[in-house]
């Protein structure tokens, strides 16, 4: 068995800060360079984030399947109940998924970075990570 000591980031840790937008290094505000885009490294702690790149690939079918779920399949009840016409339901689905995927969208960001430090929580530099600081 090998128990963590005091000084690393636990899971969840991880999944507190990751919940919250933050970085799951140093639990600040420093993961997003604009809605739409990771920072390369962390503005706070300078952690590199490019690492967990390669799951951000999957961040936008995430946020199609998301939208589906929580738009048009609604959408498509009201609808079917007549509380919606036709055309408004269209015109929901298409302007709401849209909508939903930005509003969305730095969350899944973070919460791929989340994901990635949750499953390889060793990976970060407070937990002694392979790269550290290049000093
Ligand atoms: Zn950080």
């Amino acid at each position: 068995m090998s128990f963590e000591t005091n000084d690393e980031v636990t899971r969840a840790d991880i999944m507190m800060r990751g919940t919250l937008c933050r970085c799951p290094n140093c639990g600040r505000r420093g993961l997003l360079a604009s809605w739409f885009r990771l920072n390369k490294a962390c503005a706070s702690c300078g952690m590199d984030l490019a690492k967990s790149a390669g799951f951000y690939s999957g961040t936008t079918s995430i946020g199609y399947v998301a939208s589906i779920i929580f738009v048009i399949i609604p959408v498509c009840f009201l609808v079917a109940f007549k509380v919606l016409s036709v055309t408004a339901g269209v015109l929901l689905g298409i302007f709401g998924s849209f909508g939903f995927i930005v509003l969305v969208y730095p969350v899944m960001l973070c919460w791929m970075v989340m994901a990635y430090h949750v499953a390889m929580p060793g990976e970060l530099p407070a937990n002694g990570g392979r790269e550290g600081r290049d000093e």
